[in-house]
């Protein structure tokens, strides 16, 4: 597919990205050679490795491990950054307007702007329970637990939902081992954890959590989160001292409010991730509505972003642009220091191992990541694997038990 180029008289088109998430700054980042005027938008000054961000929760990672300072990375790709949060998106005039009254012109877009946390209509979400979509909400979190850890009274967590987010959050609340005065409950719609996996995951968190004082109900849902409760699908309420929500992706409301997709919708896109509703827009990561349905993943948003870039210079050049293929990979689902799921298809296993993969593919991924280049970048490196020994490797070597349970593995059906 050709798209029609860009007048000739124009020397560097405008390229208007918005998102600093994975696909947005991976799509940056191939555009840094200098043949596009590129501004990146975010409301955030930093980029978020959202994969890592439970580690938040046990102090294995600080805010500032999982983050890129995006002013600093956009510098170093020859790009423009501005912190301010898109308020709306006119593709008819080609205008976007920030909240701080700005409107800037594009001759293309790249919407990159993730996804809203899900609610599924449930009260009180936003008000008393704490989501889990950034590093400075797990921060609140982490803050919660300890407080909460420091009183003499029982207290009781409920996490909401045992997707992967849920099922990581709690596998790292029982990182410190028992977790003092804590009872933890998680909830699920689902009939089990880790829904729509192999039944064998399930088995496998559950047998990991059989010493700690922590209650599974599946096929329940909550109906209404209160300041000290949830209430319950089935009529009955619990207690609740730190509910913590993670519903999971929904499409933002502002992919629709502009045009780009039908409401509560995410944006759909052709092969080569070109709106269906707007010239000149392309649509990468979480946001994006693939003709056929893809899981919301860091690794595919990173390949969108990097596709979006190949097919902006295709289209300048007047080549063919190229389609986005999604290459699967297999997923890690790490269960803070007791295991880790490595899920492919319908395959898995369960190795408390392969949690080093999950942290090699952070570290790998944060260097590539990161375009400064020198000293700036070589210090994060360093500090980033001075962490993980200190965190991670460390309390394994030094713990006999925790050094006798990496020998565990287990296929998972
Ligand atoms: C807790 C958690 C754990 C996860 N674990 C994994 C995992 O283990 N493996 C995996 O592959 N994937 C995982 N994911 C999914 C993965 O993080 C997403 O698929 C990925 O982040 C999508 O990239 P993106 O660039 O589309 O969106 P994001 O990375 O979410 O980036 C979107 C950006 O847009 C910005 N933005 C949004 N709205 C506006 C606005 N109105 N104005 C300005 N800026 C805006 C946001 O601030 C954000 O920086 C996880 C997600 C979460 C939340």
């Amino acid at each position: 597919m050709r798209l029609k180029p860009v007048q000739k008289s124009k020397s560097r088109p405008n390229v208007l990205i918005l998102g600093g998430g994975f696909a947005g700054i991976s799509c940056a980042g191939q555009l840094s050679d200098h043949s596009f005027d590129v501004c990146l938008v975010d409301q955030k000054p930093h980029f978020e490795f959202l994969p890592n961000i439970h580690e938040i929760l046990s102090g294995v990672k600080r805010p500032k491990d999982v983050r890129l300072n995006l002013a600093d990375q956009m510098t170093a790709m020859g790009h423009r950054f501005k912190q301010a949060s898109v308020q709306s998106i006119a593709p008819e005039s080609k205008q976007v307007t920030l909240d701080d009254g700005t409107t800037l012109r594009y001759d293309f877009l790249v919407v990159a702007l993730g996804a809203v946390d899900a609610n599924y209509g449930v009260t009180g979400v936003d008000a008393h329970a704490f989501s889990f979509k950034s590093a400075a909400q797990c921060d609140a979190i982490s803050d919660r637990l300890r407080t909460l850890q420091a009183t003499a009274e029982a207290s009781r967590v409920t996490i909401i939902g045992a997707g992967i987010t849920g099922v990581e959050a709690l596998g790292e609340i029982l990182r410190q081992g028992t977790p003092g005065n804590l009872k933890i409950t998680v909830l699920e719609a689902q009939t089990q954890l880790l829904p729509n996996s192999p039944k064998g995951l399930d088995n496998y968190i559950r047998s990991l959590c059989e010493p700690y004082p922590v209650e599974f109900r599946c096929n329940e849902t909550a109906q209404r989160i209160r300041q000290k409760s949830v209430l319950l699908g089935s009529g009955k309420s619990l207690s609740s001292d730190l509910t913590i929500w993670t519903g999971g992706p929904a499409p933002a409301p502002l992919l629709s409010q502009s045009g780009l997709a039908k409401p509560a919708s995410w944006a759909p896109v052709d092969d080569y991730l070109h709106s269906l509703h707007a010239d000149d827009v392309f649509i990468a990561g979480d946001s994006a509505d693939l003709p056929s349905s893809l899981a919301k993943q860091a690794y595919h948003a990173i390949d969108m972003g990097e596709n979006v870039a190949q097919n902006l210079k295709a289209i300048t050049e007047g080549s063919k642009m190229k389609r986005y293929r999604p290459s699967p990979k297999p997923q890690l689902i790490s269960f803070g220091g007791l295991g880790c799921i490595m899920l492919a298809g319908k395959w898995a296993a369960g190795a408390p191992l392969l949690s080093a993969g999950k942290e090699a593919v952070f570290e790998v991924a944060m260097a590539q990541l990161d375009r400064q280049g020198g000293p700036e970048k070589a210090a994060l490196l360093l500090k980033r694997g001075i962490r993980a020994s200190d965190k991670l490797l460390w309390p394994v070597v030094m713990s006999p038990t925790a050094l006798l349970r990496q020998k565990n593995f287990q296929v998972l059906r």
